[in-house]
């Protein structure tokens, strides 16, 4: 196999590492070369002593035997080079060159040891000399340069020589030795193949195995460990930490919305994303620590030590992870965008009492659940209070899966009212026929299901319910009905058409069915919401902004997504009597709202002094238990018929 073929062959092999395996090969074989040539070049100047000048024979000795002690030489040095060191290509030229050499010594031979009366002797130095070549080209092949050069160097003086002679059967010896080269030469090129072909095969085995090995232990993209790796190691560095009672902590960091990022700019940016992520927070960690990628968005980072003291710790961890944090303040740049990114992180220490890497992911994953229940871009360190929420959680999970199912969900409506006390609408607030705990409101479960997720499929069951009911209302119809939209169902893709399917089934009139979305829904993504606004408006439903005046939003960018109505916060509504600075507030709300013509209605009026005050401030709708409140369809009936 000839250069280049051999580079193709090996195009998926390392070139270095063949010719680094080449040269060990050949190098391996010098002690038994050189102790050959020792004892053919005593036997051949002890044979030739008598035939030969002794000057010519103690000089080619010399020769032979001194580059054999240079080769020994070089053959020590080669075997202290520690594997896995970086190989030098030198050792690769060093080898053809010395290999020459010791040809040109048995070309030398066959110059300065060739007996020209003797056809005896000259027999018999061509026999150690093809001797030589044919065992040499045993070990030699493995570098064929090196196989050629030292076969050719060898032979060709003697083949001259006897050429020189001239007689019939010096012809008959140099063409015998010509055919006897060629063959040699032939078979080392054959070695040579086989012994590459193997040196690939074995090569692209190794890379084979070193890439199955690293895929199951490390994340092809960010080149990390991943999760099975980091759970390993961890096993062992809580072991190790509890031997030597150490204070380490684990980090488990969530990237915020990371999906609609995904989602929004593709799977080759996000994936960029996930690649610099990773690189930065390596950048914030010491060489001791270790992050890994756990899942998806979610990392790891392991501190295996931070101190001896668990409260002290405690803090030390949380600074840490604070400044990881804050290094996501700048933003990532992935070809022409500029990503802004926060992120969670849950923070545990160890050594705890239930320990365990299974555990104590679970206690640094619910701590970072907590960070985004918080609100997001926060750090929260694990207690144990924290564990009994995410159990009572999940039991709500369970149990509200369990209601969609048995239809334990019912509505109430509480009534909202005009001025002169008469029934303008209604809101339909979820309750919960809990089959243990009997009738629950929402601040039971809500958040939970929107957590989940569940809150989609008991949405758009609180959708399908509410307008069955205001279908049952055609008697008046100018009542309207009011319903909670929460965030997740706001964004959901698919919520406009469940509308529309919804409207078109119960064939209520839109113009009737008011959904109510809170500020920071809309505030938060501006450029979903307007869509997602625009098209509910040409549904003909209205909207309503809920608990008004709690968020940041001024009234005149909402006015911008013309919405029908704002209800004013029960903060504000509540004790408005003994409140100068949300007694202002309401008016100045009133002032804009009317100016802006939207309805606005005043919500928790809880006292009749609320509501003759609410009235100054030329507030004309009301809802609050002082006039109603929530309860079942039929009670409701029984208030209007
Ligand atoms: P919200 O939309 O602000 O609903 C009004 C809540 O205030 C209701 O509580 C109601 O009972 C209560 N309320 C009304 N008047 C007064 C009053 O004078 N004083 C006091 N202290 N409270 C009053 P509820 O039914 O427990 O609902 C709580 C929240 O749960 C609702 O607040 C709403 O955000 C959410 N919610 C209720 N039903 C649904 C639903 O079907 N879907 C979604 N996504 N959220 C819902
Ligand atoms: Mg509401």
């Amino acid at each position: 196999m000839n250069q280049p073929l051999l580079e193709t062959h090996a195009k998926e092999a390392n070139l270095t590492d063949i010719k680094s395996a080449q040269v060990r090969t050949l190098f391996s074989a010098i002690p038994a070369s050189l102790a050959t040539i020792l004892i053919n070049s005593v036997i051949l100047s002890t044979i030739l002593w008598q035939e030969i000048s002794h000057t010519n024979i103690v000089a080619w000795f010399l020769a032979t035997n001194s580059l054999s002690l240079f080769r020994w030489y070089l053959y020590r040095q080669f075997t202290k080079i520690n594997e896995g060191e970086e190989f030098d290509a030198i050792w690769y030229q060093l080898a053809i060159v010395t290999s020459a050499l010791s040809g040109a010594t048995w070309g030398a031979a066959g110059i300065w040891l060739f007996a020209e009366h003797s056809i005896a002797h000259q027999v018999f130095l061509l026999f150690v000399i093809g001797g030589m070549g044919a065992g040499a080209i045993v070990t030699l092949s493995v570098i064929l340069r090196a196989a050629q050069s030292f076969v050719l160097l060898a032979v060709t003086p003697v083949l001259i020589q006897i050429m020189l002679v001239n007689n019939q059967i010096s012809t008959a010896m140099a063409i015998m030795i010509i055919l006897f080269t060629a063959r040699i030469l032939y078979s080392s090129k054959k070695l040579y193949d086989t012994f590459i072909e193997s040196l690939v095969n074995a090569h692209e085995r190794d890379v084979a195995e070193e890439r199955i090995r690293s895929q199951a232990l490390y994340d092809e993209l960010t080149k990390l460990p991943n999760r099975r790796l980091f759970l390993a190691s961890l096993d062992q560095e809580l072991a190790r930490a509890a031997r030597h009672k150490r204070v380490g902590a684990l980090f488990f960091i969530d990237l915020d919305r990371f999906k609609a990022i995904n989602d929004s700019l593709g799977r080759s940016i996000g994936d960029e994303l996930l690649v610099q992520v990773a690189d930065r927070i390596c950048s914030r960690i010491r060489q001791e620590d270790t992050a890994a990628r756990f899942d998806g968005d979610k990392f790891v980072v392991l501190l295996p030590e931070i101190g001896k003291n668990i409260k002290i710790s405690g803090e030390q961890a949380h600074k840490i992870a604070n400044e990881i944090q804050k290094s996501f303040d700048s933003p990532f740049k992935i070809q022409q965008h500029e990503i802004q990114l926060t992120i969670s992180i849950g923070v545990v220490i160890f050594p705890l009492e239930q320990e365990g890497s299974a555990n104590l992911v679970k206690y640094a994953d619910t701590a970072m659940f907590e960070a985004k229940r918080e609100g997001r871009d926060s750090v929260r360190l694990y207690s144990e209070e924290m564990q009994d929420a995410t159990e009572r959680r999940r039991i709500i999970e369970r149990g509200l899966k369990k209601a969609l199912e048995l239809s334990e969900f019912e509505l109430y409506f509480q009534p909202q009212f005009d001025g002169a006390h008469q029934i303008t609408g209604i809101e339909a607030l979820l309750r919960w026929h809990h089959p243990d705990k009997g009738l629950l409101t929402p601040e039971f479960f809500i958040e939970t299901a929107e957590q989940s997720g569940l809150i989609v499929p008991i949405g758009d069951w609180v959708i399908r319910s509410a307008c069955e009911h205001l279908a049952k209302l055609d008697f008046d119809s100018n009542l309207e009905l009011s319903v909670n939209i929460s965030p997740r169902q706001f964004r959901n893709l698919e919520f406009i058409s469940n509308i529309t399917q919804i409207l078109l089934e119960t064939g209520v009139n839109p113009a009737r069915l008011k959904l109510e979305i809170t500020e920071s829904m809309v505030i938060d993504n501006i450029d979903q919401s307007v869509g997602v606004i625009d098209h509910l408006k040409r549904l003909g439903v209205k909207i309503s902004i809920d608990n008004f005046g709690t968020g940041y939003s001024s009234l005149i960018s909402l006015a911008r997504f013309s919405v029908d109505e704002i209800k004013i916060d029960p903060s504000l509504v509540q004790g408005i009597t003994n409140s100068p600075e949300n007694a202002i507030i309401v008016e100045t709300i009133m002032l804009t709202t009317n100016h802006l013509k939207i309805d606005t209605i005043a919500e928790g009026v809880e006292t009749s002094a609320d509501l003759d005050f609410l009235k100054k401030l030329n507030c004309n709708k009301f809802q609050g238990f002082y006039l109603a409140k929530p309860d079942s369809f039929e009670v409701f009936l029984s208030l209007i018929i």
